[in-house]
């Protein structure tokens, strides 16, 4: 029985899988890599916020600091008003500054380029003994410069897959631990962004726009309505780790 369902469900995420590679075949979706610790500085400036006002703190501590170094002699309140435009901007001055430090304590240099070397257990375990790092963040690191086959969940993706009827789960960690098994491989980096993209675009959190929703008849939405048609003017899709 349990076989029966495991063939089902892998029967229904292939279906959707090749459904989003028909829809965003053409935004998809170069894998590009990044520095390390800008990416993870960039996350971490995006938690709890949206991603043009992350961008543009990003944009302010780029501008400001010539390297990374600099955060750690840097006045909190220089790099709190730097950031202001994101929330939270204390406690994140803090974590960046401590993590900036504690690398250079650690490693002699502020530098996270020794990552790569490493599986992902053990990055996942490097990254997360920052403070305010958790596994969301550091799974955005693996995914976006280490071009590691994770599959990081924020709030859209948590939504859509619940929509979707490919998880029945609570919570964005939930998610996280049942799309590590059920999701292939190798489909991981893509589905991750297409999903943002549909969640942003089409699958919103409020009123979604089931229908111009080219999975409506995979959904198992109980509210999905058919009505809901999308306008013209509401594509975004700028994401944050795009940008660095
Ligand atoms: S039918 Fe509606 S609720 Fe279902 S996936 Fe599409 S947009 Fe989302």
């Amino acid at each position: 029985m349990r076989q029966q369902h495991l063939k089902l469900d892998s029967k229904k995420i292939n279906n959707i899988i090749s459904t989003f590679e028909k829809h965003y075949a053409e935004k998809s979706i170069n894998r590009k890599s990044s520095d390390i610790l800008d990416t993870l500085i960039a996350t971490k400036l995006s938690q709890n916020t949206t991603d043009k006002t992350s961008s543009i703190a990003f944009g302010n501590l780029k501008r400001e600091f010539k390297n990374w170094d600099e955060l750690i002699g840097a006045p909190i309140g220089k790099i709190k008003n730097l950031i202001k435009v994101c929330g939270l901007a204390y406690s994140k001055s803090k974590d960046l500054k401590a993590m900036v430090k504690q690398i250079k304590n650690e490693k002699g240099k502020v530098n996270l380029d020794y990552l790569k070397k490493l599986s992902d257990e053990e990055v996942y375990k490097e990254l997360t003994k920052f403070k305010g790092i958790g596994v969301k963040t550091a799974s955005c690191v693996l995914v976006f410069s280490l071009g590691r086959e994770v599959f990081p969940v924020d709030t859209h993706i948590h939504r859509v897959l619940n929509r979707l009827g490919i998880v029945k789960t609570k919570s964005a960690e939930e998610t996280f631990e049942s799309a590590k098994r059920l999701i292939p491989g190798n489909k991981k980096y893509f589905l991750h962004r297409a999903i943002i993209m549909f969640g942003r675009n089409i699958c919103r959190a409020n009123n979604p726009f089931c229908g111009s929703c080219f999975l409506y008849k995979n959904c198992s939405y109980e509210n999905k309505n058919k009505g809901s048609i999308k306008s013209t003017n509401t594509e975004n899709n700028f994401l944050i780790l795009d940008g660095i």
